[in-house]
């Protein structure tokens, strides 16, 4: 396949938005492209080069980006930057400084898909000493080879700017299309991406061998599930009814990190809720899942939470963040040991159990499961009284946890799924009119008097799913310690942008602009409609977009969620709803 026929194709997804109208564009491309280079073409068109939890990152810095150009096209790096400055977007700066050098020549052909992918793989690929120079080399030689459309994509790919806008589901939507005969097949493929979230693999399954294809994509011990996640509600009565007054299971909501557990004889390998890797963080936990867990093969779900190990009180989400410093763990494990609170088991032996009821998987949970000092499945109570599970609540909060977690004694596992089968139920709910919320910091505004110097006030994103896009809901000021003034620059220095980046929406500009990534949660008063902010836009009022009273910043660094993971505008419209109900529309 020639890189020139998918470069043509970004090109006219480039100019749609209406997504019907990118399933079918997309939807073409996947047909004509032969079924080996299915997984490489999935990867990049959404800017990727292998699934999320392989952890391959692309990313180059800009500067060694804008670099490649001028090698490549014969321009000073001078003339490289006020062109990137003009155009503000890396793509566009590549194809117009290619124009002008290519001039009435022809370019070399032969740039092929596998080329891009197999060049973007080694740069990927290259660490340590020299990977600069390699990196340099690498790219520069593709730009070479590359026509000025190409070079756009390429350059966008590589400095993990290609947001063509095409989301999961609009993968999972041209999948269906391409070659299932239509949208509607789409469940099912959505079922497979669900249980086995690598769009490449789950794709080319389907264009191999159909809807039987799909089928047979099951669990696997070792490829993580997407997670199934909880509905919220304010009270033990409201949920209670939700699930149709029967009897319900309430768990403690410990504050501490999700795992995702996948023990394979004596190997243990740990998810993130973002579905990283994260099995170096926790070497503690994964010896006691080989001691305490009495199944060969298992996937089970946990929240980790620190401990002090004198008085066995659980400690807040925050301690557990010493466990990811690059180095020493092995202090970090000294320091902060964790108890692991299991919660729910979705593979045991040689069975797939994401498909039986939970109090199936729960009585699993509780035969293989030992209960010591450091591992136990979380406490839990089976009621239909919501005074009961009030009591249980207050029981909860009093042993360190943020409340409770309900669950549908009938429910199956659904990977993916925010639905009621699972309910939170927490303290705040009922104080403050919203949630804690995570947002992603999209820029920053330099501090005056004791933050001068300093970054005074974040500029911060909801995540549009419908349209892939970041949209900015509200500035951040309030409850940043000095430690976190320190430390959060730090984190965001990589993602630091000159120009707005592709894929944010904002009509505030900030004095400095970061790549969306990291997230931080927030507390509001309240939720109220914005004629600035571009989350939402429209959704509500004409116009209007919805942003925050009075936001202030937790002290949580979400570092277990990737910036798709923030709370997206579907939920901040239904917070919305939600509080109107409570204290009316506003006047
Ligand atoms: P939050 O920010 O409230 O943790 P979230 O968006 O990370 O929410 P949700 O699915 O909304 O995720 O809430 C469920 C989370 O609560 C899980 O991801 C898990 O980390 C945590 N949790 C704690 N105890 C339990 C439990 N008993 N059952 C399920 N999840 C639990």
């Amino acid at each position: 396949m020639n890189y020139s026929e998918v470069a043509a194709k970004y090109a006219e997804l480039e100019r749609i938005s209406g997504r019907n109208e990118m399933t079918l564009v997309l939807a073409e491309l996947l047909k004509e492209t032969p079924k080996a280079e299915l997984p490489p073409l999935v990867y990049m068109t959404q800017g990727k080069l292998r699934p999320d939890y392989e952890g391959v990152e692309l990313g180059l810095a800009e500067k060694l980006a804008l670099r490649a150009i001028s090698t490549a096209s014969g321009i000073s790096a001078d003339k490289v930057y006020a062109a990137y400055v003009k155009h503000g977007d890396i793509g566009t700066t590549a194809e117009d400084l290619l124009k002008t050098k290519n001039q009435g020549t022809l370019y070399s052909e032969g740039l092929t898909l596998k080329r891009v992918y197999d060049t973007l793989m080694k740069i990927a690929g290259q660490i340590g000493s020299g990977s600069v120079d390699a990196k340099l080399r690498e790219l520069a030689s593709l730009l070479n080879d590359a026509s000025p459309l190409e070079a756009k994509f390429i350059m966008r790919t590589v400095t993990g700017e290609l947001r063509l806008g095409v989301a999961d589901y609009t993968v999972l939507d041209a999948a269906a299309t391409a070659f299932l005969g239509g949208k509607q097949a789409r469940p099912s493929v959505e079922r497979a991406y669900n249980v086995h979230p690598d769009l490449g693999f789950v794709v080319q399954a389907v264009a191999s061998k159909g809807s039987k294809g799909i089928q047979e994509v099951t669990v696997e011990v070792g490829v993580p599930i997407r997670p199934m996640l909880a509905e919220r509600l304010s009270s033990a009565q409201a949920i209670v009814k939700k699930m149709g007054d029967k009897t319900v299971v309430a768990e403690y909501k410990l504050d501490g990190e999700r795992l995702q557990i996948h023990k394979d004889g004596g190997k243990v390998k740990l998810f993130s809720r973002r579905l990283e890797v994260i099995t170096g963080h926790y070497p503690d936990a994964g010896e006691l899942v080989t001691k305490n867990v009495a199944a060969k093969k298992a996937i089970l779900e946990a929240e980790v939470v620190a401990i002090n190990e004198d008085t066995g009180e659980y400690l807040p989400f925050q301690e557990l963040m010493h466990r990811r410093r690059k180095h020493g763990v092995d202090r970090a494990m000294a320091d902060y040991p964790v108890a692991l609170n299991f919660f729910d088991i979705l593979f045991a032996g040689t069975a797939d159990l994401t498909g039986k009821p939970y109090t199936f998987r729960r009585k699993k949970l509780e035969a293989l499961v030992k209960v010591t000092e450091r591992t136990r499945p979380v406490p839990a109570l089976s009621t239909s009284d919501p005074a009961k599970m009030e009591v249980f609540m207050e029981e909860a909060i009093a042993n360190g946890c943020e409340g409770l977690v309900v669950k549908d004694p009938d429910s199956p596992y659904r990977a993916g799924a925010r639905e009621f089968a699972w309910i939170k139920l927490k303290r705040e709910y009922r104080s403050e009119l919203t949630d804690t919320i995570d947002l992603v910091i999209i820029g920053a505004f330099h501090g005056k008097g004791r933050r001068a110097g300093a970054y005074g006030t974040y500029l911060l994103a909801t995540y549009d799913e419908k349209r892939a896009i970041f949209t900015s809901i509200a500035k951040v000021g309030t409850g940043f310690s000095d430690q976190d003034l320190e430390k959060i620059p730090k984190l965001l220095k990589p993602y630091e942008s000159h120009v707005k980046p592709p894929g944010v929406e904002s009509n505030m500009v900030p004095d400095v602009w970061f790549r969306p990534h990291l997230v931080i949660e927030i507390i509001a008063a309240e939720l109220t409609l914005s004629p600035i902010h571009t989350a939402a836009i429209g959704r509500i009022r004409p116009g209007a977009g919805i942003s925050l009273r009075f936001p202030k910043f937790t002290g949580k660094v979400r570092d277990d969620k990737s910036p798709e993971d923030a709370t997206n505008v579907e939920e901040v419209i239904s917070m919305y709803n939600r509080q109107l109900k409570k204290v009316g529309p506003a006047q």
